[in-house]
């Protein structure tokens, strides 16, 4: 199905919890999140039945984030039943990789498609300062190593002040053919309102100097807004995620389910519609289906960041 303006919608982010073994300071506060009553997050039956109404309007691409969705128990089985489904085209995640490990071979097995890991830094003490966590980075690189010889891996990264010397080291991550690196702009949500922006075109001018020949590249690579570049020496591509300086919305082809239910038309602005209760009141297919065209025709042309307001919550409850 098209929006208003045109957009086919095919992809639906489902957040299946708000809460997170890091505290990344651009996303969550670092006292955490509230606990939230078990009742109020979705039951992976219900994203099911969610699930099945957006393929019934078209949506065939899932991804699964957080909060960290692997805080949540038995992903592979969501994974499993979501791809089930008739007309699935996709179903991803997206990771901070810290408890991917263990449920690497259970993920794959399941049918997941690929893998996002977020990785903003190589520098033990720059990331233990921006995750507020005392995780190694040594072992999420192990995990990433090992992702990539069963799944396509993209690593995301935010463009921070704090590690600019890192943008090169996180390039090279790229060696690998199953690697593509990604480059994110920091966006104005939560935590993330007062850093300086940090453009693609900056970036891309310290890594030509690695890589001179580092060239825009046409293929698609994923279902998202990034573009993307290569160089003869890298295996792997680099991509940008311009969300706020060259406005990503025309491109927009989402809608995000949060854990509790709510379906927002977009990550900017807080409205939505309380799926939950729709499902747990009983609605049946065709009522679910009707929501979910609703929230489509209520996408927004773009986001509101240039306006100076934005969504009142933080990142880990949209979920990315
Ligand atoms: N915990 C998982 C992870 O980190 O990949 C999934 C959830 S996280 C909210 C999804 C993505 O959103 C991550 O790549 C993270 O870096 C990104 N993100 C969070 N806050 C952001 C912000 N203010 N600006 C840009 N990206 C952000
Ligand atoms: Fe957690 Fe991901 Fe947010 Fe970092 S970006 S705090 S890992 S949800």
């Amino acid at each position: 199905m098209t929006d208003r303006y045109g957009r086919p919608i095919r992809y639906l982010r489902i957040s299946l919890t708000d809460r997170c073994n890091l505290r990344c300071r651009y996303c969550m506060p670092a006292e955490g999140v509230p606990l939230r009553a078990h009742e109020e997050i979705l039951r992976y039956e219900e994203i099911v039945k969610i699930a099945k109404a957006a393929l019934a309007c078209g949506i065939d691409t899932f991804k699964l984030t957080g909060g960290e969705p692997l805080v949540r128990r038995e992903v592979p089985a969501l994974v499993a039943a979501l791809k089930a489904l008739p007309g699935t085209r996709q179903v991803t995640l997206t990771t901070n990789g810290i408890l991917l490990g263990a449920q690497l071979d259970a993920l794959a097995a399941a049918g997941l498609d690929a893998v996002n890991i977020s990785l903003d830094t190589l520098d033990d003490g720059q990331y233990h300062a921006l995750t507020r966590r005392d995780y190694p980075v040594a072992e999420v690189l192990t995990t990433l190593r090992a992702a990539a010889r069963v799944l396509p891996v993209k690593v995301n990264a935010v463009l921070l002040p704090e590690t600019a010397d890192q943008w090169l080291p996180l390039a090279k991550l790229a060696d690998d053919p199953g690697v593509d690196v990604r480059f994110i702009e920091e966006m104005p949500i939560g935590k993330g309102e007062t850093d300086p922006g940090i453009s693609s075109d900056r970036v891309l001018a310290v890594l030509r100097t690695a890589w001179p020949d580092l060239a825009p590249c046409e293929e698609k690579r994923g279902n998202g807004p990034a573009h993307y570049y290569q160089s003869g020496a890298l295996a792997g591509r680099i991509g940008f995620i311009d969300a706020v300086s060259h406005r990503f919305c025309a491109q927009c082809n989402r809608l995000r389910l949060t854990c509790t239910g709510i379906l927002r038309p977009c990550l900017c602005y807080d409205d939505g519609i309380d799926l939950r209760a729709l499902v747990r009141g009983g609605a049946g297919p065709d009522e679910l289906k009707k929501a979910v065209e609703q929230a489509i025709a209520a996408k927004p042309e773009a986001h509101c960041f240039a306006a100076g307001h934005g969504s009142e919550q933080t990142m880990n409850t949209i979920g990315g």
